[in-house]
């Protein structure tokens, strides 16, 4: 069925049917709304609880710092109190803007290891090995230094070198070489192994988010609506069979019929609330809140997150990023940045991501290095008003495979209400041991030779910490998650799986989930490529075509 544009207002409205139903313009949601419309045979309305992706904020590369510390375009999540964290709310942000997470992330591009998805195959997610997704890796980017056989050349997300020319990289580098590991000269091709140059989605000096590369260019197709400031609240079903979408547009409740498929996009938080609110989720606890349910599957359960924790030090003479935050410098930088995709505001202050084995006896790494180029009290300064902050910078060993899992319920059959998400972090026998040896791993690279010209004192936790016992209390009161949520409605084969490897819905017709929640478990990875890679392939999956 093709359904006609209405007249009205791109923004503003509805029409009774769509062809597609897309729940969330994330990541995975702005890729589907560009595929599924881009040969005009079908119709979709794309409905976003947030709006519009203006701001410059977004679209500037360092405009993440102020976005983040204010809450700009944040869902505002928090965990509930974690135990093994010594009771603190992990703040837990999702964007809600256009381009969903993608518009407010760090923008670090990581595919991950071959064999973590060779692993997901074996698991039951049955066509998502590597040799699998590797086109749809592919598809996704245009690589600044152009196609070959891992790479791709002409994909709508634009993928650049980071631009930092901070020497402190290259000592980084050499000091993971002096530590033993590995070094790579692209992590996203032929060895996903070591330390390695930053590779960042970023397009001509300006983010790429799935929004400006996927959504943006379709805009102007008569097939395709895009809603904002319109958050779905139930999908509608009739019997087993998902038929609609009840949403909120104007403070009204709206209706829209699905003629083919609803697609829940809304990430690894919201999907499965609202699958539970639709009463799809386990049937013990959608009782218990007052809703009837549907069927009976294992929503929200298997919530998993890289939780990483930080060693700083102090950087004696000022590196380059501390000299361009001098306010006029700044102001200066922002308006080159976001006029001409030029200068320092377009230099995220990171240059290097490096994957690593705690031990040779492992498939993928279960280490990520992640490096901070700036102290934690950054700010803009200027000579007489504000004094300028003492340098510093750090190493952020993260677990990138915990065996503990968390979970995602309802706190009420009111959508209005926030998911109630528990991490469960360290909840695991051997996630604290393993995350104890990626810190002690960290420091060991951090004091080798090459840093000694950049490396003052070790701010934190200090060099006073060196018993188990110390660093893992330095742990448990200082970690925070790299906001990879992933893994609350997997696929896979097994009666643990919400979906099946066509990451439709067990149990109910016409209802495929197409996100984070998806993955069987986490990727040694940032995971935004992943999350795109995986809705690249679920578009050729819904309309039935081969890469
Ligand atoms: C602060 C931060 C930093 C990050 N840094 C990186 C990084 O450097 N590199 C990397 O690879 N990954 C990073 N990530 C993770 C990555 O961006 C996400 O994993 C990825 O974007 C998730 O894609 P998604 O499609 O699953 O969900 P999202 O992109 O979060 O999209 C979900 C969308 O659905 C909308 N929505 C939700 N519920 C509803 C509803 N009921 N009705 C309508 N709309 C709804 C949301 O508003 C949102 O727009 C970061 C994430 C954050 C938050």
């Amino acid at each position: 069925m093709w359904q006609k544009k209405p007249a009205h207002d791109r923004f503003g409205g509805a029409v009774q049917a769509y062809d597609y139903v897309i729940v969330g313009a994330g990541s995975a949601g702005c890729v589907l709304a560009n595929r599924l419309t881009e040969d005009g045979s079908a119709s979709a309305l794309l409905l976003e609880a947030g709006g519009r992706d203006r701001h410059p904020l977004i679209h500037i590369p360092l405009g993440l710092g102020r976005m983040h510390a204010r809450g700009m375009f944040d869902w505002g999540y928090h965990t509930e109190p974690e135990p093994n964290l010594n009771g603190r709310r992990i703040e837990a942000m999702r964007g809600k803007v256009l381009g969903g997470s993608s518009s407010i992330n760090v923008m670090a591009f990581t595919r991950g290891h071959p064999g973590d998805y060779d692993r997901w195959a074996q698991k039951g997610a049955l066509g998502w090995s590597y040799p699998d997704v590797l086109p749809y890796f592919k598809r996704c980017e245009t690589w600044q230094d152009g196609e070959n056989a891992w790479r791709g050349g002409s994909g709508p997300i634009g993928v650049e070198w980071a631009r930092t020319k901070d020497p402190l990289y290259d000592a980084w580098i050499a000091a993971g070489k002096a530590a033993g590991f590995p070094a790579t000269d692209d992590y996203n091709g032929h060895q996903p192994e070591g330390f390695g140059r930053s590779q960042y989605s970023i397009r001509h000096g300006r983010r790429s988010s799935a929004a400006t590369a996927y959504l943006r260019p379709a805009l102007g197709r008569t097939n395709l609506t895009v809603a904002t400031g319109a958050p779905a609240t139930r999908v509608l079903l009739q019997g087993a069979r998902a038929v609609g979408v009840e949403y909120v547009k104007n403070g009204q409740a709206t209706r829209i019929e699905a003629a083919r498929e609803v697609i829940l996009a809304g990430g690894a938080f919201n999907t499965p609330q609202l699958l539970m609110l639709s009463g799809i989720g386990p049937a013990d606890h959608l009782n218990a809140i007052g809703i009837r349910p549907v069927i009976d599957l294992p929503v929200g359960r298997n919530l998993q997150d890289h939780l990483a924790v930080f060693i700083m030090f102090a950087r004696p003479t000022a590196g380059p990023f501390r000299d361009a935050m001098r306010f006029d410098r700044m102001a200066l930088a922002m308006l080159r940045a976001y006029l001409f995709g030029t200068g320092p505001a377009t230099v995220v202050p990171g240059g290097l991501h490096a994957f690593v084995k705690s031990r040779l006896d492992i498939a993928v790494p279960d280490i990520e290095f992640m490096f901070r180029g700036a102290p934690f009290d950054a700010h803009l300064w200027f000579p007489l008003v504000k004094p300028a902050y003492m340098d510093g910078f750090g190493i952020r060993p993260t677990l990138l495979h915990p065996d503990s899992r968390g979970e995602v319920r309802l706190r009420s059959s009111n959508p209005r209400d926030p998911p109630c998400i528990t991490g469960n972090f360290l909840s695991a026998p051997g996630d604290l041991a393993r995350l104890r040896e990626g810190f002690k791993r960290a420091r060991e690279v951090a004091n080798q030779a090459p840093l000694a010209p950049f490396r003052g004192v070790e701010t934190a936790p200090g060099a006073h910490a060196r018993s188990d016992a110390d660093i893992d209390g330095w742990i448990r009161s200082t970690a925070i998650t790299a906001h990879h949520p992933a893994g609350t409605c997997a696929m896979g084969l097994s009666s643990d799986s919400v979906l099946d490897p066509e990451l439709k819905v067990r149990g109910i017709e016409r209802l495929r989930v197409v996100d984070a929640s998806a993955m069987p478990d986490l990727v040694s990875a940032h995971i935004n490529a992943c999350v795109l890679m995986m809705a690249e392939k679920a578009g050729d999956l819904i309309m039935g075509l081969k890469p």
